[in-house]
């Protein structure tokens, strides 16, 4: 039993193999329907053709004997009585195959062929009394009897019904014996055809297979040099793969267009709403006879214009990164000295902030500044989306080479469906509930980018109404 392969027949394969509305099983079940009924219209044409050519020849033996044996009775008859007249040319008639009887009017036998009167054959066909007038095809007894009834007449009187039984047994038996043979040969090559047939077709269809594999894996950065490169392959199909390399390239244009454009008009805009932004601060510092309303809004313009500030950085940092502009300045950073540095910055937060740092120093290769950004950002959200008074804490560790930053809360917490989604740009839990906090939605985009830039990795633990575990990890210095 361990020399059979093992079938890795997983639940998902089995139904791509069987799925209805895929192309490989549509041609497949297509093509073999219209090959069995091709086949079966030919073998039913084939057999119906052999029992008419069978029967046709037999027919036309018994017509023969239904035409000529008034004559041979009438000529009998000149020389002795009708009825030995009868019997005669009965008996001249009657072979191994064809039996005769005449019966009169009343439905008594007239006479008959020898071996019906001995009861050694077709004992049962006299019995009769529904045999046609045109021949037909009769299973009596187990054999295959030719039947037929006419009436007849001999110098003008009826003597009564003349009947023909021809035994076709034998030919009828090779007939069926060879449209069984015809039927089992026609389902083996049904079945084989509808093997290769289903073969053929899921090679052909490879390449339409390997365009998708292959475009699949394509990414936004890569869209411009993609190649489909494929052997082989139809010439229709490869025509395809040429238009959609075109259109990736197409797409590449108008993805780094609009790339461009974003880039520049948050490049644009940020200078003049910087400006803005400090006459306002200015005119807020300065304004010591303004009423409260006039400082009300003054200071919700000035908070306005830095968030909007903060957005066109955003942009232009994932701008920098999508063109691959994004440039790092890699050093050795003591990660627990960062740390504490950013606990002195964080200190104005109205909520209490804990750092747990290990013994030992930790050292990365990364950014400084970048990997400032990253935790400050991280803390931000901590802050804004906490509403309990438990405080938020960092964590250092060193785990498995790696060093491992967490920042924890038991704020809002982020439901499961939109953990995976929060580091998507623009995306935010809740449009309503995040409004208030200011925050753009780029915030986790531009971390993970740059987390992954210093060659680390981010992810998030959170539950609902109990909080949020945000974990860098980042390579150490070697
Ligand atoms: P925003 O500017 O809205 O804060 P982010 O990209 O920083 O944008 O975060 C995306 C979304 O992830 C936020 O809108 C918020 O819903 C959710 N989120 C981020 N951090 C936390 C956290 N610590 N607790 C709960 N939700 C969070």
């Amino acid at each position: 039993m361990k020399f059979l392969p093992r079938l890795n027949v997983t639940p998902q394969k089995l139904k791509n193999v069987l799925d209805p509305t895929s192309l490989r099983v549509r041609l497949t079940v297509g093509i073999a329907a219209v090959s069995i009924l091709g086949l079966s219209g030919v073998v039913t044409w084939i057999s119906w053709r052999m029992q008419n050519i069978l029967v046709v020849t037999h027919k036309n033996n018994t017509k023969y004997i239904a035409d000529r044996f008034p004559h041979d009775v009438e000529i009998y008859s000149d020389m002795v009585s009708i009825q030995e007249g009868t019997q005669k040319a009965i008996d001249n008639l009657t072979n191994t195959n064809t039996l005769l009887w005449v019966k009169t009017p009343q439905g008594e036998i007239f006479a008959q062929s020898m071996p019906l009167k001995m009861g050694s054959r077709g004992t049962q066909l006299v019995s009769l009394t529904d045999i046609p007038t045109q021949p037909d095809l009769q299973l009596v007894n187990g054999r295959y009897w030719l039947l037929c009834a006419t009436d007849l007449k001999v110098k003008g009187v009826t003597l009564g019904e003349f009947y023909i039984a021809q035994d076709i047994t034998g030919d009828q038996t090779m007939f069926l014996s060879l449209m069984r043979s015809l039927s089992f040969a026609s389902l083996i090559t049904i079945v084989c055809m509808t093997v290769v047939i289903a073969w053929y077709i899921k090679k052909s269809l490879q390449p339409l297979n390997r365009i998708s594999q292959l475009t699949a894996n394509i990414s936004a950065e890569q869209l411009g040099e993609a190649k489909i490169q494929l052997e082989n392959a139809p010439s229709e199909v490869k025509a395809l793969a040429k238009t959609l390399e075109t259109t990736l390239m197409r797409l590449s244009e108008a993805w780094e267009d609009q790339r461009q454009l974003v880039s520049n008009v948050s490049h644009e805009l940020r200078t003049p709403l910087t400006v803005v932004s400090g006459y306002l601060q200015s005119t807020l510092r300065r304004g010591h006879n303004l009423t409260d309303i006039q400082r009300e809004a003054l200071e919700t313009a000035a908070s306005e214009a830095d968030r909007t500030i903060q957005l066109l950085q955003d942009l232009l940092d994932l701008a920098r990164a999508d063109s691959g502009r994004m440039y790092f300045h890699f050093e050795p950073i003591i990660l627990n000295e960062l740390l504490a540095e950013i606990q002195g910055m964080v200190s104005q937060y109205p909520i209490l902030i804990k750092f747990s740092l290990p013994a030992d120093q930790v050292i990365v290769k990364a950014d400084k500044n970048r990997l400032k950004q990253v935790l400050l950002n991280l803390i931000d959200n901590a802050v804004k989306y906490s509403q309990s008074v438990e405080p938020i804490i960092i964590k250092l560790d060193q785990e498995k080479g790696k060093a491992k930053l967490q920042i924890c809360d038991r704020g809002i917490g982020i439901p499961l469906g939109d953990q995976t989604r929060i580091f998507e740009r623009f995306y935010r839990v809740d449009e309503a509930r995040s409004r208030h906090t200011g925050g753009t939605g780029l915030g986790l985009s531009i971390v993970k980018t740059l987390v992954e830039g210093m060659g680390g990795t981010i992810g998030v633990i959170s539950q609902v109404d109990q909080g949020s575990t945000f974990t860098v990890i980042l390579p150490l210095y070697r």
